[in-house]
């Protein structure tokens, strides 16, 4: 088995990641299997060096080792416009100019039986800037976001299932099928950005080409990413991709019950090594 952790560099690593990173690196080590880093610093406005550096940090603080360089997705530019290229040419992306308050506005006008609906990525995109079928192909344009015509892509595909399988986090726990239905990605997740205004990539696009190029076997992550894998399906499927076994993980949450973000600093494992705190502690107060 090959499994990944991987973390944007945007912030500080907090007790949720210590959490994700141990979960993965420990069913590696435990299988004899691999793991890898990954470095996920698209957001070139939000990732710095120093955020970087902390993760290899605090990783090896905790006691995880990793396989190999890590990959950074900051140097992988041309395969995901290469990508890119490939899913314009057969018509599935278009262009949008859009702002998130354009789509609020759009998905909020009074229209008979329809509510906004949020997707994994906020808002399902309510089609504004999609232009009519057949596309018109001609250079991919550049310095503005591309979305997934989601309709075109599910034609593309054609009539083949598309689904997961959702490994259980707890021993005993039943590994299932996940169906991804066309009609459920087309009611919550619409039209997705594959390629952001500044970088030619969004999440989805790069997470997919990446653990296919580190060969990933086993994605562990959050829970709040269960959504997100439905898309992720559909992208593997449309680029020839493998789909990987998943685990979605409990969150950790605060006492409060919200789960935890990059803002809460009180729960950066920096903090906590300033306070003398060791790495068994850390594992206890995760449950591990
Ligand atoms: N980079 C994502 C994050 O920090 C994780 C993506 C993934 O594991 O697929 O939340």
């Amino acid at each position: 088995m090959i499994t990944r952790f991987a973390p944007s560099p945007t912030g500080p690593l907090h007790l949720g990641h210590a959490y994700s990173a141990w979960l993965a690196h420990d069913t590696a080590r435990k299988e004899g299997g691999t793991f890898l880093l990954r470095i996920e610093d698209i957001d070139r406005t939000r990732s710095r060096d120093a955020w970087e550096q902390q993760i290899y940090d605090d990783l090896s603080w905790l006691g995880i080792t990793w396989d190999g360089t890590p990959m950074r997705q900051s140097d992988r530019v041309s395969v995901y416009e290469d990508a890119l290229a490939t899913l314009w040419k057969r018509g599935l992306v278009y262009p949008c100019s859009c702002s998130r308050k354009d789509i609020a506005a759009a998905a909020n006008a009074p229209q008979e039986g329809s509510e906004p609906v949020f997707g994994p990525d906020g808002l399902v995109y309510p089609g504004t800037c999609r232009p009519n079928r057949p596309h018109p192909v001609g250079d991919m344009p550049e310095g503005i976001a591309l979305r997934l015509d989601l309709t075109a892509a599910l034609q593309h595909i054609g009539s083949g299932r598309l689904g997961f399988v959702e490994n259980g986090e707890t021993n005993g726990s039943q590994r299932r099928n996940v169906a991804v239905t066309s009609d459920d990605l087309i009611s919550t997740v619409g039209d997705i950005v594959l390629s952001r205004k500044d970088f030619p990539g969004s999440y989805h696009l790069s997470v997919v080409l990446d653990d296919a190029a580190q060969n990933i076997t086993h994605v562990i992550r959050g829970k709040d990413l269960f959504d997100a894998t439905k898309i992720h399906v559909l992208l593997q499927r449309l680029l020839g991709l493998p789909t990987p076994l998943y685990l979605h993980h409990r969150l950790i949450r605060d006492e409060t019950g919200r789960r935890l973000a990059k803002r809460d600093d009180a729960r950066a494992i920096a903090q906590y090594r300033k306070v003398g705190a060791t790495p068994d502690d850390l594992r206890t107060l995760v449950g591990l």
